[in-house]
């Protein structure tokens, strides 16, 4: 089109070829220069290293950004009620520091490429490697003849080997197929959709083909529909058995019609799902279906190196009298006596490898379930197995994943922690609202309660509370410390002085002690002697294994620091109603308010304040108190008195007197106690 055009503008072949040269030219250096431009943003942004979990307050700090700056873009970013001490997981971080123009890198990110195995991508074509045999799941409705069909390949199995004997129940077993020279299917022999699913739940992608298993005398049931929609889910394509075709009353049309409607195309219908008549019980149609199996393998070309790593998948674990035994579906490699294999935070140098007769072999190739023992730790069913370079970096490596397992833990607490410091938020600003609504209507408050902080003085001094953290590993003492390191308000605060791994020392007692502070030891042992030493210098041990003790226990040791909260309550309410003089001792006057007493009771002595215009003008003692002229200690509500102040007397006519007790509570960070 555009040759024809520029044709038409009167420009020749050579002219359009030159302009569009020069036109892809210029494009291209745009493009490189596009590139290099986004190439030179990456460099220049800030890199930042981010922890498994980091306070916002942290995150501030680290970001150097001012804690209001931070709190104001995650609000934007729809974060909800910022508090400082909240805990971020690393994902959430992450987000907020790419905002911020930061380039980070995830520590535990970093650390899982260096620490631990990883499965080797297999090549994109893999043409060129050995097929290996399938591995089939029986699923279906229940009693529509699964077992059966199990026991009579496991029988095959039986009469192909040269063992003879009975097979072992290992998870597996594999089905030499005569007339497919030197083929073999795998079976796996637990029937039923929980095996299934709990393999696919925990990643184990081991089957390759799903076996339906439908009655030809019962047709489609409800668990044929969901056998369905788990191998669709995992994405593994059927074989349909319509099974008991001994049966007089089988129909199997009526069960290709009935898959039909179920969205399962049988070849008879014009699908490419296979579908075959057989009966578990004379064993006929069995050859047709493992026929059907080896053709169906044959179009997903399952296929697996022999050589290299061995990777695969633990099918079933079990204590036996020799120890830990595992069967393990090899993947990919030759699996060998010997060799080191890791699987979830197990591993094991390979003693002895049986197939399902319990028989030694020497190695198992793709395809083919062996129990393996050997055992260091417990395999678990649906752990993915790979091989290790040596001893030594199977057990680092178990070891890393045993942190990974610990940080999951620390990490839901943190999900904790973070909910229940919203609810005390929460319920903190509740408990301020209403005071402060309370002060603002006060003037009929008799029974009332007041309370006054220092959280009201105008600059509190904030005391701060110094804390060495021990932990097992280092992600429990960053995730300690992050989760005390928020803990406080402007008054009291924690400090940390000093974070790492290990037991508690002498040092750190008496590092903690000179500071007047304390030590966390989380998830790691306390000598007797270093409890006693503590004990003597003054410095509590939080000997904890559990993250939110910790914090309960700290915020408790900083709730101590708090001062008292100081309640009045008003025992008694008067209202100026004249003023006049009265002389005492000779020549000497005094000025005295006459007044009603409107609630409870005023006494001589009492702490009393006096309020014009809602503002308090005088806050002192009731020095006298007189009826009649003569001295009374205390009037009731209803009569009317005289009262004089301790040390004042600018009262006048309409003031209101409000006589109150005051007691001391004691305060804690999670509320008055
Ligand atoms: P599952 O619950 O799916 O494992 O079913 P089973 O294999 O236990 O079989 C249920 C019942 O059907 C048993 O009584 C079997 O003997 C019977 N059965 C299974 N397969 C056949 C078959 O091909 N023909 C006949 N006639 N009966 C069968």
């Amino acid at each position: 089109m555009n040759r024809q055009s520029s044709r038409d503008e009167g420009f020749d072949d050579v002219d359009y070829e030159r302009i569009e040269a020069k036109r892809q030219r210029k494009l291209q250096r745009q493009r490189i220069k596009a590139k290099e431009a986004a190439a030179q943003a990456r460099e220049a942004a800030p890199h930042v290293s981010l922890p498994e979990h980091i306070s916002v307050a942290n995150l501030a700090v680290l970001l150097k950004i001012r804690g209001e700056s931070l709190a104001r873009k995650m609000t934007s970013m729809g974060y909800s009620d910022v508090a400082y001490d909240h805990v971020l997981n690393a994902e959430n971080a992450s987000l907020i520091a790419m905002e911020l123009g930061f380039e980070p890198t995830s520590q535990s990110q970093s650390r899982a490429q260096e620490e631990d195995l990883h499965a080797a991508p297999l090549p994109a074509d893999l043409s060129s490697l050995p097929p290996r045999p399938p591995v089939v799941t029986i699923m279906g409705h229940v009693d529509h003849g699964k077992t059966t069909l199990l026991d009579h390949l496991r029988q095959s199995s039986i009469a192909a080997s040269e063992h003879g004997g009975i097979t072992q129940h290992i998870g597996a077993f594999v089905v030499p197929l005569p007339h497919h020279a030197g083929k073999t299917i795998t079976f796996l022999d637990t029937p039923g959709h929980a095996a299934f699913l709990a393999m696919r739940r925990r990643g184990a992608a081991v089957t390759d083909i799903v076996v339906l298993a439908v009655a030809a005398d019962d047709s489609v049931k409800p668990q044929t529909a969901e056998a369905v929609a788990h191998a669709r889910g995992a994405g593994v394509p059927l074989v349909v058995a319509v099974t008991k075709a001994d049966k007089p009353d089988a129909d199997p049309a009526r069960v290709k019609a009935d898959l039909a409607r179920l969205g399962v195309d049988v070849e008879d219908f014009g699908g490419d799902v296979q579908a075959v008549a057989v009966s578990g019980k004379t064993g006929a149609g069995m050859r047709a279906l493992e026929d059907a199996v080896v053709a169906l393998a044959e179009v997903l070309e399952k296929r697996a190196p022999v050589d290299g790593v061995v990777e695969g998948w633990v099918l079933e674990a079990c204590t036996k009298r020799s120890g830990r035994a595992a069967t393990v579906l090899v993947r990919r490699g030759t699996l060998r006596v010997g060799d080191v294999i890791v699987a979830g935070t197990a591993w094991a140098r390979v003693r002895t490898l049986r197939n399902e007769f319990g028989v030694a072999v020497e190695e198992a190739g793709p395809g083919t379930p062996v129990e393996v023992d050997g055992w260091r730790g417990e395999p678990g069913a649906g752990d993915e197995v790979l091989q290790a370079p040596s001893e030594e970096k199977a057990g680092d490596v178990v070891k890393y994943r045993e942190s990974i397992v610990e940080r999951k833990k620390l990490s839901d607490d943190m999900e904790a922690i973070n909910a229940i410091r919203k609810i005390k938020q929460e319920q903190r600003h509740k408990e301020e609202a209403e005071e402060r609504a309370k002060k603002l209507g006060a003037w009929d408050v008799y029974g009332e309660e007041e309370s006054k902080t220092a959280e009201e003085e105008a600059s509190p001094v904030t005391t701060e509370v110094p804390f060495i953290v021990k932990a097992d590993v280092a992600g429990s003492a960053e995730a300690v410390v992050n989760s005390i390191s928020a803990i406080g308000n402007n008054e009291v605060r924690t400090k940390i002085l000093r974070s790492g791994v290990g037991a508690v020392s002498e040092f750190d007692v008496e590092h903690a002690s000179v500071a007047e502070g304390h030590i966390i030891a989380f998830n790691t042992r306390v000598d007797p002697s270093i409890m006693q030493l503590a004990a003597r210098e003054g410095v509590r041990i939080v000997d904890q294994s559990i993250i939110y003790r910790v914090v309960e226990q700290v915020t408790d040791m900083l709730s101590e620091k708090l001062p008292d909260k100081i309640i009045q309550s008003v025992t008694g309410e008067a209202e100026i109603a004249q003023t006049f003089s009265i002389s005492i001792s000779g020549r000497k006057k005094m000025k005295i308010a006459g007044c009603k007493v409107r609630n409870g009771v005023i006494r001589l002595g009492s702490k009393a304040r006096v309020v014009r215009s809602g503002k308090t003008i005088y806050d002192g003692n009731v020095s006298s108190l007189k009826s009649v002229k003569k001295d009374v200690i205390e009037m009731r509500k209803d009569t009317e008195c005289g009262m004089g102040f301790s040390e004042w007397e600018d009262f006048q006519v309409g003031d209101r007197v409000q006589c109150y007790e005051e007691s001391t509570e004691k305060r804690s960070l999670n509320g008055t106690t």
